[in-house]
């Protein structure tokens, strides 16, 4: 892997930072910038983590609700809500490692 990446936004060089994510043992490498907002996950790294949430994590199927203004929203069932220890109004981060996944991080 090439050590200097640059931001596909600004192009600064990215940093290198090691996320844990909830529930996978794996660290997933994401490059972030300095200068501007970007994140992204380093590909072979969220691939495995997400391979590995699967084998591991609590699954259901649930569908998007559609809400006013073209936005869209998910229910957290109780299950969820209970196992993350979640009673609404927390805040979240959510990126996107490829085109088939969200990710949601609490705090
Ligand atoms: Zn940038």
């Amino acid at each position: 892997m090439k050590n200097n990446k640059s931001c596909p936004e600004c192009n600064s060089n990215l940093e290198k930072v090691y996320v844990s994510i909830q529930g996978a043992k794996n660290k997933a490498l994401s490059y972030q910038c300095p200068k501007c907002d970007y994140f992204g996950f380093e590909q072979d790294s969220s691939k495995k983590i997400i391979k590995e949430l699967q084998d591991t994590a609590l699954k259901m199927r649930q569908k998007i609700v559609k809400l006013s203004q073209d936005r869209l929203g998910m229910y957290i069932n109780k299950d969820v809500a209970r196992s993350l220890n979640l009673k609404g109004g927390e805040e979240i981060s959510v990126s996107l490692p490829d085109k088939n996944h969200i990710l949601i991080e609490i705090g």
